[in-house]
């Protein structure tokens, strides 16, 4: 006869993360106990952490094992969701900085708020974003595709009204919950919010999602897309502005598509820089096989109104009175995914949007050009655009370029099918 151990009693841990260069939500944990020194001084992380692949094992290093670097809990960020078996998520998010305390070139929530402060400073606009994220439910048996219909979403049992609840707890406002188009496919949208919470919100929706998985057996991933010849899993990314009296700039019901002038000056900015920004948006292998014709994904750098094929869709106005209108208004970029990093995905759009407006960037002015088709072919892009060194940093930039080649340069000899089971795996 064996043994039977049965703690008594329990010791509350925390957890303090964020979302890493290959976009997987990674940290340290500590007693909750220790929590008012924890938020005063962090815990150490070494810089290295900043460059665990998308599978795991470090790959490429540019920093070593040298050195240190301190990850700080955001206070405003916590996650206390308790579940009735086992521990609650109790998580915050974090900021890494150097020993010193000024912030870390590396840390993406960093690179967001740089971004963030500098629209405010040069136009006076605040972003309003929401990241409506795509993602398949292993808890839906095998079934022959069901789009959008009530009996898929009814087969997902639990697992969305949990996921709903566990956000609210957590302070990220739920907006819609689906049942998408491809097979055991939903879909998840929170509430816009502004800047860097619209990002943290993402990267807490995620692990909500795996955790209220994990706590019914099963397990959600936001991969790319899970087979090469089936349609992808999609974060989307809707924005609109306001200005410094709080008021919703995008909309101008005299223009094209509704599209005021510095709304338009934005999208042309964003998609003068897509086919580089692409890297960052659409950051692993498999994001290309998504990218491809007919599957409601983009596959050129263009705008289009209610075009869900387009990579910038101008999004339909629901409402009739005006103030609603202009306040519900937005645009939806749909050339990112769940490998890539919420912070530097929301960044490299508002500095190329940013760039759009200070030039007065004209949607037309320039004939519409492909996306690239594979993400060696991105990187090349990204490292020839001097605007992307300016935006993420010199260093930040050829960090990255090295990390993401390397994660290319594993996968060059796996057929397409096997890339995909591989990064479901891990996402
Ligand atoms: N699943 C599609 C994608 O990969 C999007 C479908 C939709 O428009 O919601 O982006
Ligand atoms: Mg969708």
């Amino acid at each position: 006869m064996g043994y039977v151990v049965r703690a008594m009693e329990r010791e509350p841990i925390v957890f303090v993360g964020t979302s890493d260069l290959s976009a997987h939500f990674r940290g340290k944990s500590f007693p909750v106990a220790d929590l008012p020194s924890r938020l005063r001084r962090g815990v150490g992380l070494a810089p290295a952490n900043m460059f665990l692949s998308s599978f795991g094992p470090i790959q490429v290093n540019p920093l070593g094992a040298q050195g240190e670097v301190v990850l700080l809990p955001d206070p405003s960020t916590r996650v206390l969701v308790p579940f009735e078996d086992g521990p609650a998520e109790n998580f915050f998010l974090g900021d890494i900085r150097t020993l010193e305390g000024a912030p870390w070139n590396f840390c993406p929530r960093h690179v967001l708020r740089r971004a963030v402060e500098r629209l405010h400073g040069e136009t006076g606009l605040r972003i309003l974003a929401s990241f409506e994220q795509e993602f398949t439910y292993s808890g839906v048996a095998e079934h022959p595709q069901q789009p959008y219909e009530l009996d898929a979403y009814r087969r997902q049992g639990l697992f969305g009204e949990t996921l709903l609840a566990a956000m609210r707890q957590a302070g990220v406002i739920p907006d819609a919950f689906i049942s998408e188009y491809g097979p055991c496919q939903f879909e998840v949208t929170s509430q816009p919010a502004f800047g860097l919470r619209a990002a943290d919100d993402a990267v807490i929706t995620r692990e909500l999602a795996q955790a209220v998985a994990f706590r019914l057996g099963e397990r959600v991933s936001f991969a790319p897309i899970h087979d090469p010849n089936q349609v992808g899993s999609g974060t989307h990314i809707h924005w609109s502005f306001v200005d410094r009296d709080g008021q919703a700039v995008l909309y101008d019901e005299t223009r094209r598509w509704g599209l005021s002038t510095i709304g338009c000056s934005f999208v042309a900015g964003v998609l003068h820089h897509l086919p580089a920004l692409c890297a960052i948006t659409a950051a692993s292998v498999a994001s290309y096989y998504r990218l491809r014709p007919n599957r409601w994904a983009p596959v050129k750098a263009d705008a289009g109104h209610l075009n869900r094929g387009a990579a910038v869709r101008i999004a339909p106005l629901f409402d009739r009175d005006p103030n609603e209108s202009a306040r519900q208004f937005n645009i939806e970029f749909r050339v990112a995914d769940a490998t890539a990093n919420p912070y530097l995905a929301l960044a490299v759009l508002i500095q190329a949007g940013l760039d759009g407006v200070r030039n007065a960037r004209q949607i037309d002015a320039a004939p519409v050009r492909p996306l690239p088709t594979s993400l060696i072919e991105a990187l090349t892009l990204l490292e020839d655009s001097h605007d992307a060194a300016e935006w993420l940093g010199a260093e930040l930039l050829s960090a990255y370029l090295l990390f993401k080649r390397a994660e290319a340069h594993e996968l060059r000899n796996v057929d397409e099918k096997e890339i995909c089971r591989r990064y479901s795996e891990v996402y």
